[in-house]
């Protein structure tokens, strides 16, 4: 049997997957919401760094702001790479407004920006809009254990 442990979504509680079983089915432990929605996870700072250090497998943020019109464009376009990428990839939206620490760690001067963090290692990192196609590919190029 391979687990994965998760933040939930919803409460942000961290869960225990049995990877073995339909992903669909995975719900939280605690509020009972669906562990994997084909949606990105909107996050703060704090949930950020939340998810980063309890995920196991690859994050996918998009680091992003309500006033950045680029951004506006990318959204609906990182929301359908969320239902091709989940299980594997957890997918996290962060308000760039919220996150300065993130921003200067990663050193992101311009949003849209797309940071893939594994382990707590930045395994990607771009700048600029993609659209679905590119973002699953761009990911794809990077997780092998995806390809
Ligand atoms: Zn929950």
């Amino acid at each position: 049997m391979s687990h994965r442990h998760l933040i939930c979504g919803a409460c942000g509680q961290k869960n225990r997957v049995d990877m073995d079983r339909p992903a669909a089915e995975a719900r939280c432990g605690k509020c009972h919401a669906p562990l994997f929605s084909s949606h990105p996870i909107e996050v703060d700072e704090a949930g950020f760094e939340r998810h980063v250090a309890a995920t196991d497998g690859p994050v996918l943020v998009d680091v992003w702001a309500p006033w950045c019109g680029p951004c506006r464009v990318m959204g609906p376009m990182f929301e359908r790479a969320a239902a091709e990428l989940e299980p594997g990839v957890r997918l996290l939206k962060l308000n760039a407004d919220t996150a300065p620490n993130v921003s200067a760690r990663y050193g992101i001067r311009g949003i849209p920006a797309l940071l893939l963090v594994q382990d707590g290692q930045l395994i990607g990192q771009s700048a600029g809009v993609m659209d679905t196609a590119r973002i699953v590919a761009w990911v794809r190029d990077r997780v092998p254990t995806m390809a």
